[in-house]
């Protein structure tokens, strides 16, 4: 048996949102496993200083700055780096926002930009990379849901929806594109501490209930996304398709 299981190298993988937060931990976590990873955002100088740092840690890594809300900027960019890095055996789905506020208030713009940032975004890259991925006949694809794609939560129903449309949407592909020897999954994070939350963590009630229920009894960090990243991203998981990976301290296992 290989122990190379879940080596990385010669792979080229795609992150999405990965200038910082979760996005950026699992483009080291890949770096690190050998693959050259593609960072993307909006914001080209944070994309910058995300690449510095993980080349300054001898690893391969390109940017490719585009707005995945925009099918026309994504398309161009996939088909960027196919031409000039070469094809996208990995593609991780992270980039998404939040915002919370109660169902009945809830303004329908930012329903529009949940479902945008959250969704579209999504289907437009999953739809990019898996055109090309096919005729390859391989591939990985690993969307970043929540432990809001299993539960409901009073104040984030419109998150909660995108989040719960992503794990669907993962076993629908998963089912569709078997045949091309693509694997898709989910990783459903829990409470974790990036830029995202920084409110929620800096209110104490909030955050006592974080780790209140939570059974490991704390948030968790962008690190932690690292391992399930790699596996679903390697050959280890060549078997493993349409599943969703809760990494969430074991809160979606407690009533
Ligand atoms: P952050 O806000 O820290 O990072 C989000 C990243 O996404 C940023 O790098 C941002 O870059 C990028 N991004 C946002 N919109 C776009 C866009 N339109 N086009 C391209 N990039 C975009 O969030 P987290 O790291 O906390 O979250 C990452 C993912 O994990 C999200 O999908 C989130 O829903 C999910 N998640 C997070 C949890 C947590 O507790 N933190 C829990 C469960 C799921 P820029 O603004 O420069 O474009």
């Amino acid at each position: 048996m290989s122990l190379n299981l879940f080596k990385l190298d010669g792979r080229i993988a795609l992150v999405t949102g990965s200038g910082q937060g979760i996005g950026l931990a699992m483009a080291e976590g890949l770096a690190a496993a050998g693959a050259h990873v593609v960072l993307n955002g909006r914001d080209k100088a944070k994309l910058e200083a995300a690449q510095g740092a993980i080349a300054a840690a001898g690893h391969k890594v390109s940017i490719a700055p585009f707005d995945v809300t925009d099918q026309k900027a994504v398309e161009a960019g996939v088909a960027a780096i196919e031409a000039e890095i070469g094809p996208i055996d990995i593609l991780i789905n992270n980039a998404g926002t939040q915002k919370r506020g109660a169902f009945v208030d809830f303004p329908a713009e930012d329903w529009h930009f949940l479902v945008a940032t959250n969704l579209h975004s999504v289907f437009y890259v999953t739809q990019a990379v898996a055109k090309r991925m096919a005729p390859r006949n391989r591939g990985k694809i690993v969307s970043i849901g929540s432990v809001m794609s299993k539960l409901g939560r009073p104040t984030i129903v419109p998150y909660t929806a995108t989040k719960g449309a992503v794990a669907l949407m993962t076993q629908g592909l998963a089912a569709e594109l078997g045949k091309h020897n693509i694997q898709v999954n989910a990783i459903g994070p829990g409470y974790i501490v990036t830029e995202l939350n920084k409110a929620l963590i800096a209110d104490e009630t909030f955050s006592n209930w974080v780790k209140s229920r939570t059974p490991v009894g704390r948030w968790g960090e962008t690190k932690e996304l690292i391992g399930a990243a790699i596996f679903l991203s390697s050959e280890a998981s060549d078997y493993v398709s349409g599943h969703l990976l809760m990494v969430d301290g074991g809160l979606t296992s407690v009533v």
